[in-house]
C-alpha cells in the first residue's frame, strides 16, 4: 500500500507542482460535501491530486490527463500502489487534443497555465447539469498581483495569461465563479442556471 507523504516527498524533491496541501484539503471537502461522483482532471502530474480525490468515497470515479510520459508512469505506478486503478483511469495525451465522452460533476484544471482558457472553453462541454469547473494556480505564487516587478519576459507574460483568464471567467456570462484563496488560489466556476421567466 503506497503512502502520501512518499508522493509528496517525492513531489518535492523533483520539484513537480503539485496541489498544496491546504488546496487539496479544501478540493476533498468540497467533493465530500457536494456529494460528487464523477471527475474529470486535467494534469495528473504524478498522481497526487486523483489518488487524493479518489480517497474521498470508493464511489467516485476519476478520469485523469497527462501529456509527460515520464510523470504518468509514475502515476500509474503511483495509483496501482494505492490499489486504486478501479477508480482511477489515468489517459497519456495531450488534453487540448482529446475527445473526451461523458459528463463529469467536477472538472478540474490544472494542467499549462497560459491555454485554461482554451482548456475551459473545451471540456465545459463535459460537464453535467449541475457541474463546477474548478482552476488551480490564480495567485501563481503571488505573481498575478505583483506583475510590474517580475522581470522574465516569459514569466511576465504567463503571468498576464493567467490574469487574463480571471478577467476570462469574471466577465463568463454562462458562468458564475467565486474565487477562493486557499493554497495557490483556486477558481470555482458554475454554470448560471437558465432563467426561467426569460424563456416564456
Ligand atoms: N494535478 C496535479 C498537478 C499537475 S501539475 C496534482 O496536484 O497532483 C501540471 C501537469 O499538467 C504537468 O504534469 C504537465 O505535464 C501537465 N500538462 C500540462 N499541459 C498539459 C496538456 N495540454 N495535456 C495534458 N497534460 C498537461
Ligand atoms: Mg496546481
Amino acid at each position: 500500500m503506497g503512502r502520501i507523504e512518499e508522493i509528496e516527498n517525492y513531489a518535492s524533491i523533483n520539484n513537480i507542482p503539485i496541489m498544496q496541501k491546504d488546496g487539496i484539503t479544501y478540493l476533498e471537502n468540497y467533493i465530500k460535501e457536494n456529494n460528487i461522483k464523477k471527475i474529470l482532471e486535467i494534469g495528473s502530474a504524478i498522481g497526487y491530486s486523483a489518488i487524493k480525490m479518489a480517497l474521498v468515497n470508493k464511489n467516485i470515479k476519476i478520469t485523469t490527463v497527462e501529456r509527460d510520459k515520464n510523470r504518468y508512469d509514475i502515476a500509474v505506478k503511483n495509483i496501482n500502489d494505492f490499489k486504486l486503478d478501479n477508480q482511477i483511469n489515468i489517459i497519456l495525451n495531450d488534453a487540448l487534443y482529446l475527445d473526451i465522452k461523458g459528463k463529469y460533476d467536477l472538472i478540474f484544471i490544472d494542467a499549462a497555465k497560459a491555454q485554461n482558457i482554451k482548456f475551459f472553453e473545451k471540456y465545459k462541454n463535459n460537464l453535467s447539469d449541475n457541474g463546477v469547473i474548478i482552476t488551480d494556480n490564480l495567485n501563481f505564487h503571488g505573481l498575478t498581483t505583483n506583475i510590474e516587478n517580475i522581470q522574465s519576459k516569459n514569466l511576465k507574460s504567463l503571468v498576464k495569461k493567467i490574469n487574463n483568464y480571471k478577467e476570462f471567467l469574471i466577465n463568463n456570462q454562462e458562468f458564475k465563479t467565486t474565487f477562493i484563496d486557499v493554497g495557490d488560489g483556486i477558481s470555482i466556476s458554475k454554470k448560471n442556471v437558465k432563467n426561467y421567466e426569460s424563456m416564456i
